[in-house]
């Protein structure tokens, strides 16, 4: 974009699992089993680390239970005590290499950081207390806390918790875990990004995969290129007939350096479609049809929009008075609307874009970036339209068109013509072109930069 240095990065929030994600967990079964074995040895029952470690391997689910029968010492106050000295003690834990520059990069990198972690929210907490990251964290959800172990990885509500917490879409929220069938479903069907890190010496995990995991540097790497990819710019520009849209419009996104797509064409060459084709516009069926077997797109060859009917350029042919109350008269049905609007959002998806039409901003991109609602006065709208000579009509006839087409815009049931309520609106009664052309410019430079 000439002008803009707009950083629409498609990255907005990255949330981590903790377990072996973060740390390594057997670090931490090892620092909770040698308080174990240091308080059995304190009520005189012998306790040998290692042997209590084992159990671990063997039954990861209660290896408490599993030790205390080996060594013949079970209760079950015994096994209780154990597991609540457990849960609640502050691990001797450390973080995996690169994890700390990692978070604190991403931090200075102004993205928003999450947890969502399984296990009790005590264990849970004291893990990252253990490992002090505690702090680089914005929003932790252990989902246990949510409403019990159902809550669990792969049932995805801590991650609709967290994203309403942070209230930043999906699609712009990267998940690092270990854990492909557990951590990635969730990822995967709410549309997430997410990268995979394992290590060899995991507990569940690590030994699945033949392949090597990503370090953590080359892990911010592969962030660094996900923040790269940016989001298409969509400007919107809607306003009444003769307000100046389609001419304002060109000159601000030739500014900008970005696409214009000047919806009302497409309207426009229906309406000439419907014509060569002696559709009659007082039919709905006869319209409904027509719209159903014609073809309307747009090319853009040096920047300039060709409106193509069934493949052939109309751009010379729907100029005229007849082709935009033919347009109007159309574009009240709602199999008009519903194709060309398809149509003009798969345009815009992919480009930086300005859209300038009548419900751009209400209905054919309600998320764009900027929303711009250009009018002025009905009488300075048939002034400059008389100036322009439109197809050699009076000033009072121009000015008695743009009335009826403004009050069918208005009043038609489907997609009327309204400011969009996050609209600004701009008024040209007193402006000259050029005075427009740059209000609307510093509208949009005022949001550069400012994400949504
Ligand atoms: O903007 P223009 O005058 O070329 O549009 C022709 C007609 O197409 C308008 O009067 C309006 O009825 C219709 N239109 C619409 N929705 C748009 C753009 C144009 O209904 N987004």
């Amino acid at each position: 974009m000439a002008e803009l240095q707009n950083t629409k990065s498609k990255l907005k929030a990255v949330i981590f699992d903790v377990d072996d994600t973060l740390y390594l967990e057997m670090d931490y079964i090892r620092s909770g089993f040698r308080l174990l074995t240091e308080y059995l040895h304190s009520l005189n029952i012998p306790a040998v680390l290692e042997d209590f470690v084992a159990c671990f391997q063997t039954n990861a689910g209660d290896a408490i239970d599993l030790y205390l029968h080996r060594i013949g010492a079970y209760n079950k106050s015994l096994h209780q005590s154990l597991l609540s000295i457990h849960r609640a003690h502050i691990p001797n834990i450390q973080p995996f290499d690169y994890v700390e520059e990692l978070l604190l990069w991403l931090k200075e990198k102004g993205l928003r950081l999450g947890v969502i972690s399984d296990g009790t929210a005590l264990a849970q907490n004291n893990k990252l207390m253990g490992l002090k990251l505690h702090h680089y964290f914005d929003d932790i959800v252990f989902s246990d806390a949510l409403g019990g172990p159902h809550c669990r990885k792969p049932c995805d509500v801590s991650f609709r918790y967290i994203q309403k917490q942070m209230n930043i879409p999906f699609e712009n929220m990267l998940y690092i875990g270990d854990n492909l069938d557990k951590d990635f479903y969730p990822v995967t069907h709410l549309g997430m990004q997410g990268i995979q890190y394992w290590n060899e010496k995991g507990v569940y995990y690590g030994k699945k995969y033949k392949v090597n995991s990503p370090s953590f540097r080359e892990i911010k790497q592969m962030i660094q290129e996900i923040m790269e990819q940016r989001m298409p710019l969509n400007i919107t520009i809607d306003g009444p007939v003769g307000a100046g849209k389609s001419s304002v419009a060109n000159a601000v996104a030739d500014r900008l350096g970005i696409l214009h797509l000047d919806t009302g064409a497409m309207y426009r060459a229906f309406a000439y479609a419907c014509k060569t084709m002696a559709v009659d516009e007082n039919n709905p069926e006869q319209v409904a049809q027509a719209i159903k077997d014609t073809n309307i797109s747009v090319d853009f060859v040096d920047g300039e929009q060709k409106t193509m009917v069934n493949g052939r350029v109309v751009n010379d042919y729907i100029r005229t008075p007849e082709m935009s109350m033919l347009a109007s008269t159309l574009s009240k049905l709602p199999e008009v609307r519903q194709k060309l609007v398809a149509e003009q959002r798969n345009i815009a998806r992919s480009h930086d874009i300005l859209l300038d039409g009548r419900d751009t901003g209400t209905n054919v991109l309600p998320r764009a970036d900027v929303k711009i609602f250009l009018t002025a006065s009905p009488e300075v709208r048939a002034m400059r339209r008389f100036k322009q000579n439109a197809g050699g009509q009076s000033y009072s006839e121009i000015l008695e068109d743009l009335k009826k087409r403004d009050l069918q815009d208005t009043t038609r049931e489907i997609n009327p013509l309204v400011m969009a309520e996050d609209g600004i609106l701009v008024d040209s009664s007193d402006m000259d072109f050029e005075q427009t052309v740059e209000q609307i410019l510093n509208i949009v430079r005022n949001f550069d930069g400012k994400q949504k």
